[in-house]
């Protein structure tokens, strides 16, 4: 199976968070007139599926904000790729303030799965992920998560983690939980776009893993996706996760007016692939470039002395030099005798894949 990660507005966004990574990129580097991915690109991408015999696909839209395109792009999207008759799992990343009943409807049909940006509480939350005008998300980001919920979607929730989230870590974790939220991603923020030293990362690990553990042995598991994987590596499990997994994974980038790139950290001229409308996509995918990319991100030999990299498969290249790579060898090295004993008691109790 492919996964392509798809831009239907790039960048463009109706919330400016302090750590988005992305804002402004579409402006720099996508040279397009239209706001929305045109239906001629979309369908030019599954003619390119179909050609290639493509039998099965993961597309994740994301942005910006991705909901922006609204019901006409997906309803036409759907219906494109259902045409085509390949195999499609669609997933969305969305800050979740813009929802209608006819969008959700649509995306229950096409059983998306739904990650939803959120940082546990009102005033952690508002402090960060705030509208143009300077007011919060988070209220109408909570009604939407019900929601989705009341409709039968899957929801995950992804957190940023800066400084006052790895303090508050507790509260956050509750909160989510009491959303009915069982899927978390923590994601640490680029170096480049907030602060957060080792010493704080370090904290935000422990305090974490101390609540993840307590409730995986009060058979109230939750998944968090760093920690899981973690896991599966101790029991010698292939990751199929970025950097966990010991090497880059590809999943190609595609702008809205058909540039690919190979990362979404790395949506820069340097890394253009090429776009649609000039190369195949599985040229693209072919290309000297990628090649380079993956050299150039999926070297890991800074790793090569480290004792703990069987469990943690080296961070990624846009986290080199930060704080994050101190922050986890500390916390791996003073857990692993724990790590490994409950990842063999996981496979014991439970004899399943971890995270599922
Ligand atoms: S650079 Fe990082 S995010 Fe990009 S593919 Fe490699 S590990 Fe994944
Ligand atoms: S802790 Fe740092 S040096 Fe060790 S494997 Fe992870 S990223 Fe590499």
């Amino acid at each position: 199976m492919i996964t392509v990660m798809l831009k239907p507005v790039s960048s463009l966004c109706n919330l400016s968070c302090q750590y988005c990574y992305y804002k402004g990129v579409h402006s720099d580097n996508v040279k397009t007139t239209d706001s929305v991915m045109l239906v001629d690109t979309v369908e030019l991408l599954a003619s390119q599926f179909k050609s290639a015999g493509v039998k099965k696909i993961a597309i994740g839209f994301h942005g910006g904000e991705p909901l922006i395109a609204g019901h006409e792009f997906y309803r036409q999207f759907f219906s494109i790729m259902d045409y085509s008759g390949i195999d499609c799992v669609y997933s969305i990343q969305t800050n979740a303030t813009i929802l209608d009943y006819d969008l959700l409807k649509l995306f229950k049909q096409n059983r998306v799965l739904v990650g939803v940006s959120i940082d546990g509480l009102k005033l952690l939350h508002d402090r960060n992920r705030r509208f143009h005008n300077g007011s919060g998300s988070y209220d109408i980001v909570k009604k939407n998560i019900s929601l989705f919920q009341k409709e039968g979607l899957c929801v995950n929730c992804l957190t940023v983690v800066d400084d006052l989230i790895s303090i508050n870590i507790k509260k956050v974790y509750e909160a989510l939980k009491k959303m009915r939220l069982r899927w978390f991603q923590f994601i640490p923020p680029l170096p480049f776009t907030t602060k957060i030293t080792a010493d704080e990362y370090a904290f935000f690990l422990h305090s974490l893993w101390d609540l993840y553990v307590s409730d995986i042995m009060s058979d109230n598991r939750i998944s968090i996706r760093w920690f899981d994987a973690v896991l599966s590596r101790a029991l010698g499990k292939t990751v199929y996760s970025c950097a966990a997994g010991g090497k880059c994974i590809i999943t190609p980038v595609i702008e809205k007016n058909g540039d690919v790139y190979p990362c979404d950290f790395f949506c820069t001229a340097e890394w253009k692939l090429g776009n649609l409308w000039d190369t195949d996509l599985f040229s693209i995918l072919n290309s000297n470039t990628l090649s380079a990319f993956m050299s150039f991100a999926g070297d890991k030999g800074f790793c090569n002395k480290c004792e703990v990299f069987y469990l943690c498969g080296g961070i990624c290249y846009a986290y080199r030099d930060s704080y994050l790579c101190p922050a986890v060898r500390r916390f791996l090295i003073a857990r692993e005798k724990q790590i490994v004993s409950l990842a063999g008691y996981i496979k014991h109790a439970f004899g399943e894949a971890i995270g599922k």
